[in-house]
């Protein structure tokens, strides 16, 4: 359910402290630490799953809880117009932090591009 060593884990569990903005049975989110918005919200699963490609059905409670609820975090916290969830996931996506978590993204104002197009 847990991992000792895990920091998202840790912040699940009240041991490393965190801007909490909402928490129900299945998940938790948090102030990014460094944030790269005006908005930016992380939303944890709070049973540890390193990456979404070792997600389980068990899983799936709480990852489409941390969908259903980003849209009214987003407002809640500023971004009340939309706003953009990613999900790095594994080498490729450049996932950090080995607890999945989304990045919920926004602002006042629209964001950057997606990602930069690649040069033709
Ligand atoms: P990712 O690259 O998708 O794994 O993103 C990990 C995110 O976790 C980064 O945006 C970090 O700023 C954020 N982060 C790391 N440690 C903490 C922390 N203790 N509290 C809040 N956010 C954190
Ligand atoms: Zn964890």
């Amino acid at each position: 359910m847990q991992e000792a060593n895990c920091i998202f884990c840790k912040i699940v569990r009240g041991e490393i402290p965190s801007k909490r903005v909402y928490e129900d049975d299945l998940i938790l989110a948090f102030h990014d630490i460094h944030p790269v918005a005006p908005v930016h919200v992380l939303v944890i699963p709070k049973a540890h799953v390193d990456t979404l490609a070792n997600a389980l059905p068990e899983h799936e409670a709480a990852l489409g809880r941390m969908m259903a609820v980003a849209n009214r975090l987003a407002a809640e916290q500023g971004s009340p117009e939309g706003f953009r969830l990613i999900v790095n996931t594994g080498r490729i996506g450049r996932q950090e932090v080995m607890h999945v978590h989304a990045h919920i993204l926004g602002g006042g104002e629209p964001l950057g591009p997606m990602l930069p197009r690649p040069r033709t």
